[in-house]
């Protein structure tokens, strides 16, 4: 039996088919982020997984998961770390290129955001290739902290993005799934 609140958060993300070109639907979370009690119900959900795991640095990857990062690192009485795209930081970064459909991106972060001492969480709101928290994962693992988890929202059970994380190493957990 689906967990109710599991169930509710489900229902508030909007469906759209062929977006942004045809055959893709797109999970679309501004209508959760725009309900507040799926928003709290999401933190709540997060924060029993999470509070007695040690954390000390909830890392969101820009831009969806910079909004469940730092709310979850408050209720964790965490600090946030940016892992951001290409030349959005300012001062010395780890840079990491990943693959997308089309052509490639690189994340970044500071070199001297996180640390051994750290046990960190990474965030993003939807895991669908997981090509882009692989490479978080190896930019927060060459500051030589500790990645406890990837979590997300959404996880697309039809593409092989929770094997391509737990292949490397990181345990992933995902709030909702879809085929
Ligand atoms: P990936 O690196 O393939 O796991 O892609 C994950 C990123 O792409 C996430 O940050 C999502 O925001 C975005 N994304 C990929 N597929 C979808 C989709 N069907 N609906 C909404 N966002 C998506």
């Amino acid at each position: 039996s689906l967990e109710p609140r599991i169930a509710y958060i489900r229902d508030t993300v909007t469906s759209i088919q062929d977006y942004p070109k045809p055959g893709i639907i797109f999970r679309d979370i501004t209508s959760t982020l725009a309900d507040a009690k799926a928003l709290h119900l999401i933190l709540d959900l997060l924060t029993e997984r999470y509070q007695d795991k040690g954390l000390t640095q909830i890392a969101g990857i820009e831009a969806r998961g910079f909004i469940f990062a730092a709310a979850l690192a408050d209720r964790l009485n965490c600090g946030v770390t940016l892992v951001r795209k290409q030349g959005k930081l300012p001062r010395a970064v780890h840079s990491q290129a990943y693959s997308l459909e089309y052509g490639n991106d690189t994340l970044e972060l500071h070199k001297d955001a996180l640390s051994s001492t750290d046990k960190v969480l990474l965030v993003d709101d939807l895991l669908a290739t997981g090509g882009t928290m692989c490479a978080a994962a190896e930019l927060v693992q060459r500051t030589q902290a500790e990645v406890i988890e990837a979590a997300f929202l959404i996880e697309l059970t039809g593409l092989p993005g929770r094997q391509r994380i737990e292949q490397s190493g990181v345990p992933c957990y995902a709030i909702c799934a879809y085929d």
